[in-house]
């Protein structure tokens, strides 16, 4: 399943398509895996949205996510007055829309995430062991 660079700049997956109807959207387990999240995006993104924006479409669509989550956040937490339309906007959702992005750009890019976050973690871990626990802004 190696990423293919194609002669329009996409990366496309050599995997066979899936009818949308065959697309099983059914509930699934609060614990799914990062893995199991690449897979459930690719397989809607080959199905349902066709094909996956390009890598620079989708660099925009994240920023443009975060952007929402901030505003979100700077309401919420911050000092900011919601505006009536930003009352409907759910923290969850936005932070599942920046997920979305960041997913398909890993699967566009042969990223794995459930690897790459193993290894941040134990570079955090490493790095910053003593770090944050010697922090006395942390312990007030
Ligand atoms: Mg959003």
């Amino acid at each position: 399943m190696a990423p293919i660079r194609t002669r329009h700049g996409y990366i496309r997956r050599t995997m066979p398509t899936i009818k949308p109807d065959s697309l099983d959207l059914s509930p699934r387990p609060d614990d799914i895996s990062l893995r199991q999240i690449q897979s459930a995006t690719d397989e809607w993104i080959r199905t349902v949205g066709v094909r996956y924006f390009s890598e620079l479409t989708n660099l925009a669509q994240l920023t443009e996510e975060v952007g929402e989550l901030a505003r979100l956040i700077s309401r919420t937490y911050g000092e900011q007055s919601f505006k009536e339309s930003d009352k409907h906007r759910d923290l969850g959702e936005e932070m599942a829309d920046v997920l979305w992005v960041l997913v398909c750009l890993a699967n566009q890019t042969g990223v794995d995430l459930s690897h790459e976050f193993h290894k941040r973690l134990e570079k955090k871990t490493a790095r910053d062991k003593d770090r944050h626990r010697n922090n006395p802004k942390l312990s007030a």
